[in-house]
């Protein structure tokens, strides 16, 4: 370098401290080509680290800067000052007490005449205010106020994180449990929701204590908690087992007495449990994959507990997959519905019972029992019961213009979200205004289970539904959970006896004995009864003997489109 030339950098040099010293702010000029040892730094740079000018001239940036964030920014910023590229990110300083110092900073390149990097000048802002309130608001956003504990956020972000790295030093792998209760709204909406809350943490203060094993609890839902487990055998069926053990434990430590009576009703949950293998990637997959047998514990009844396998996740998008799909079948029009007869003692046609059917452009044929329960239990099942039930009412109505056949009823299937819509008698009564239908020809078949709740207010939409001439059957008798207190009540006129008894009279004498037993119970009710699934001369014959009064089965007509019944 010549002498006029260095002259001139060093002037240059002087201009550039004189006007870093100027700014009111924390600034370090670090030399490029000593490999990023700071050559210069104005007074509040040395306030802001408590470091001496002395201490810090010489010293590499890197010893007391960490860049922030994640990825390559570290890189970057290396990158940027060797090729001279202006870098703006986050810097965490360490000040000489060990407290971090966080800085929003600028690095710009100074070149020389040739264009080569000289230095570089850092602009350094103090941001730890900013970075103070940032983490309070993520503390907010990461807890649950009610109980105190980490939400779903929470445990995705910093739970599972936190505990994945302590693991990975222990050589243990944890397994999460989400656990659903299951009574909880109804608990909720008796109680109010103060009262709701306090249950809350008070079940809270319980799982968070309640075994040693138990690393963490999280509210990851209005009524779900998510336990992280210190160590379960990878092994899902030894897993499940001791899950199950520890899942009794919980219960008996949520129903132990308190001055909180319901927390028993608590006990009362459904558990789904994924192990954190190597396979899971992402935190939030396990908790996913844990509430996923979650739900499939719910739907297999109350307590239940069940281990995440992959199998159950692409059960879950085929049903996903199959719920698309449902969606678009009424409106593509794939729906139709086949007609069954039910016959008389002396087997003459006295109505028929409609039984819907779907044709899929590629799945074919499929049959009620693998879309009825989805749409049952996504909400799909009011646009295809009405679907079905204007269907049917068309049907009536057609069959009353012609006096050889006006005097066949015909029997619809409701589900139980169907018959539990408020709204549900309006939609019928509107359905037959419209279509003309007779409603005395017009049946509705429910069945047992959805009489357990409610019970009132069944028989009170049974009886507007009566007064206006539509009658009622009580399907697959026998195989709910049947009580005779709530059957002496419910204003049905008949009874349907499951096909599973009718199948088996002459091969189970025990099976026959239940169906003698049903005939005997409507009689002294006074009900009429339908026994359903008969396929051979004897079940008809033998059920005739025994005073049935209607039957339905193959041996009479499968179901079919009406133009071939
Ligand atoms: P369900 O109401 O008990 O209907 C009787 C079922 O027994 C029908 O099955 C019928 O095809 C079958 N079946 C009748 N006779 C015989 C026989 O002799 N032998 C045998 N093995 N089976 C016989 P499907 O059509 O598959 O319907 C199954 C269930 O799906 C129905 O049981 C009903 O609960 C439900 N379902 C059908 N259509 C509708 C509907 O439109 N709405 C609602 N909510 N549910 C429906
Ligand atoms: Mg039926
Ligand atoms: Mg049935």
């Amino acid at each position: 370098m010549t002498e006029a030339r260095s002259d001139a950098l060093a002037r240059a040099e002087r201009r550039v401290a004189e006007v870093t010293g100027a700014i009111d702010a924390p600034a370090i000029v670090a030399e490029w080509n000593t490999d990023g040892r700071i050559r210069s730094v104005n007074d509040r740079f040395c306030v802001a680290t408590q470091y001496s000018r002395e201490e810090l001239i010489g010293r590499h940036f890197e010893e007391f800067a960490m860049v922030a964030g994640t990825g390559d920014a570290g890189q970057n910023l290396a990158e940027a000052i060797r090729s001279g590229v202006t870098w703006h990110g986050e810097v965490q300083l360490t000040v000489r007490d060990g407290s971090i110092f966080w800085a929003g900073a600028t690095v710009v390149a100074v070149r020389d005449f040739d264009g080569e990097v000289e230095y570089c000048i850092g602009l350094w802002s103090d941001i730890t205010e900013l970075k103070r309130a940032e983490a309070a608001a993520h503390r907010l956003a990461c807890f649950d106020p009610v109980t105190g504990l980490p939400n779903r956020q929470g445990l995705i972000d910093d739970v599972l994180p936190h505990l994945a790295a302590e693991s990975a030093t222990r050589d243990a792998s944890e397994a999460l449990v989400v656990i659903g209760l299951d009574n909880f709204r109804e608990i909720n909406d008796a109680l109010g929701y103060e009262q709701g809350d306090e249950l809350l943490r008070q079940v809270s203060q319980r799982l968070t204590t309640a075994h040693p094993d138990i690393a963490a609890v999280a509210r990851t839902g209005e009524h779900e908690f998510c336990l992280v487990l210190n160590e379960l055998s990878a092994e899902p069926a030894l897993a499940e087992a001791e899950a199950e053990v520890l899942m009794r434990m919980i219960r008996r430590v949520l129903t132990r007495a308190d001055n909180v009576s319901e927390l028993g009703a608590t006990s009362e949950f459904s558990a789904g449990i994924a192990l954190c293998g190597a396979e899971v990637e992402a935190p939030h997959l396990a908790l996913e994959r844990a509430e996923i047998a979650m739900h499939r514990a719910k739907d297999h009844g109350m307590n239940q507990t069940r281990v995440f396998l992959p199998e159950i996740h692409s059960e879950m998008v085929a049903r996903l997959e199959l719920l698309a799909d449902l969606r678009q079948a009424v409106r593509r029009d794939e729906l139709q519905l086949f007609f069954q007869p039910i016959v008389d003692d002396t087997a003459f046609v006295s109505g028929y019972e409609c039984l819907v059917r779907w044709f899929h452009p590629t799945r074919g044929l499929v049959m009620p029992d693998q879309f009825i329960p989805i749409a049952d239990q996504t909400g799909l099942i009011h646009v295809i019961g009405d679907w079905v039930m204007r269907r049917a009412c068309e049907q009536i109505a057609v069959w009353g213009t012609d006096p050889a056949l006006a005097h066949l009823s015909l029997s619809v299937n409701v589900s139980a979200r169907q018959f539990k819509d408020p709204n549900f008698a309006n939609r019928v009564f509107s359905i037959v205004r419209q279509t003309g239908a007779d409603p005395h020809r017009l049946r509705i078949e429910l069945t047992e289970s959805m009489f357990h709740v409610d019970l009132e207010e069944s028989v009170q939409r049974i009886d507007g539904l009566r007064r206006a001439g539509i009658r009622f059957a009580l399907d697959d008798f026998g195989t709910g959970y049947s009580s005779l207190a709530y059957l002496s009540r419910l204003p049905v006129q008949q009874l349907k006896i499951d096909r599973s008894f009718v199948g088996r009279i002459g091969e189970e004498p025990g099976d026959a004995a239940i169906v003698l037993m049903i005939l005997g119970l409507a009689r002294t009710l006074g009900l009429q009864t339908v026994a359903e699934g008969i396929e051979t001369e004897a079940q008809f014959d033998f059920l005739r003997e025994h005073g049935c009064s209607s039957f339905q089965g193959y041996y009479f007509g499968r179901p079919a489109p009406l133009q071939a019944t």
